[in-house]
C-alpha cells in the first residue's frame, strides 16, 4: 500500500487538492494554522497534527500550498518548521506562488539537510484543483521529477517540467502577468462598447470570432450577464482574489526589477489591483476590474 503524504496549508485550493491525493489512494498528514481549514480531511480519514515538524518526521514526501513567500518560509525554516524534523532524501514540492528567489533559497536550506526542495505553482482556479485539471508548473532537479510527478498528476491534468528550481514560479507569474493585462483590457474594451451603445453579449460575440479574443473575453467575460458559471454573474465572488492577483503582479515586478526588463503594462496592471485592494475589492474575484473601472466614468 502507498506510503503517507505530507500536506501543509488546507486553503481553498489545497482542501480539494489534498481530497484528490487521498481520493488516488495516499494516506494523509497535514496541517494548517487555521485548524477549521483540516475538518473536511479529516472526516474523509486524513491525520491531523499540530504543525509542519510534525508532517515532516511522519511523512517523506510533502507538498505545501500557502499563500504567499513569507509563510512558506515559516513553514520550512520556521521553529517548527519542515526542516527540523525532515528525512534525509524526502521530497518537499511547493505549489504556492511565490517569489522565485525564495524557492532557491528553501531549495538550499534542504540541501543542507538531504532533501529535495521542487517549486510546482499550478494554473487554474479553485474549480480545476477540485476535478483534479491543475496545471503544474514544475522547477528542480530533472532526475526528481519523475517521482513529483507521479504525486502531482493526481491533482493535475499537466505537469511540465520548467528547468531548475524556481524556473516554475518564473512560468506562473509570466502567466499570471499576461492574464492581468488581458483582463483590464477586456474590461476596458467591454466598457467603451457598451457606453458606445453595443449589447454587450453580441459585442462579447464578436471579439471572440475576431483578433480580439482572449481567455478573458471568451472563457471568463468580466461583464455580468455575458456568461454563465464564472464570478462576474455572481457579484464577482469565489474565483481568484484580487488581492492574490495583486500579490502575482508584484512578484513579476520584483523579477523585472531584478532582472532590468521592461514591463510597462505589467507595471501599470499591477498598480490598478492594488488600488482595487484599496477601494474594497480585495476579496472579489479579479475581474471585478470591470466594475472598479466603470465606477471612475462619469454616469
Ligand atoms: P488560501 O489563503 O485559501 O489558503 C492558504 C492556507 O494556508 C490557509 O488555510 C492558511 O491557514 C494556511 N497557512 C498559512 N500560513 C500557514 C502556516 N504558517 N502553516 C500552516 N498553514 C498555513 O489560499 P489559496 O487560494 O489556497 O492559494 C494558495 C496559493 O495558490 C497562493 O500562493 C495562490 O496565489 C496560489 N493559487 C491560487 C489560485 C486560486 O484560484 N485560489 C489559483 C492558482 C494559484
Amino acid at each position: 500500500s502507498k506510503t503517507q503524504v505530507g500536506f501543509i496549508g488546507l486553503g481553498n485550493m489545497g482542501n480539494p487538492m489534498a481530497k484528490n491525493l487521498m481520493k488516488s489512494g495516499y494516506p494523509v498528514i497535514a496541517t494548517d494554522v487555521f485548524p477549521e481549514s483540516c475538518k473536511e480531511i479529516q472526516e474523509l480519514g486524513a491525520q491531523i497534527v499540530d504543525n509542519p515538524a510534525e508532517v515532516a518526521d511522519k511523512a517523506d514526501r510533502i507538498i505545501t500550498m500557502l499563500p504567499s513567500s513569507p509563510n512558506v518560509i515559516d513553514v520550512y525554516t520556521g521553529p517548527n518548521g519542515i526542516l527540523k524534523k525532515v528525512k534525509k532524501g524526502s521530497l518537499l514540492i511547493d505549489s504556492s506562488t511565490i517569489d522565485p528567489s525564495v524557492s532557491k533559497d528553501m531549495a538550499a536550506a534542504a540541501e543542507k539537510m538531504g532533501a529535495v526542495f521542487m517549486d510546482a505553482p499550478v494554473s487554474g482556479g479553485v474549480g480545476a484543483a477540485s476535478s483534479g485539471k491543475l496545471t503544474f508548473m514544475v522547477g528542480g532537479a530533472e532526475e526528481e521529477f519523475t517521482a513529483a510527478k507521479e504525486l502531482l498528476s493526481c491533482m493535475g491534468a499537466n505537469v511540465v517540467f520548467c528547468g531548475q528550481v524556481g524556473t516554475g514560479q518564473a512560468a506562473k507569474i509570466c502567466n499570471n502577468m499576461l492574464l492581468a493585462i488581458g483582463m483590464i483590457g477586456t474590461s476596458e474594451t467591454m466598457n467603451l462598447g457598451i457606453r458606445l451603445g453595443l449589447e454587450p453579449q453580441l459585442l462579447a460575440k464578436i471579439l471572440n470570432m475576431s483578433s480580439g479574443r482572449c481567455w478573458s473575453s471568451d472563457t471568463y467575460n468580466p461583464v455580468p450577464g455575458v456568461m454563465e458559471g464564472v464570478p462576474s454573474g455572481n457579484n464577482y465572488q469565489g474565483g481568484f482574489g484580487t488581492q492574490l492577483m495583486a500579490k502575482d503582479l508584484g512578484l513579476a515586478q520584483n523579477t523585472a526589477t531584478s532582472t532590468r526588463t521592461s514591463v510597462p503594462l505589467g507595471s501599470l496592471a499591477h498598480q490598478i489591483y492594488r488600488m482595487m485592494c484599496a477601494r474594497g475589492y480585495a476579496s472579489k474575484d479579479f475581474s471585478s476590474v470591470f466594475q472598479f473601472l466603470r465606477e471612475e466614468d462619469p454616469q
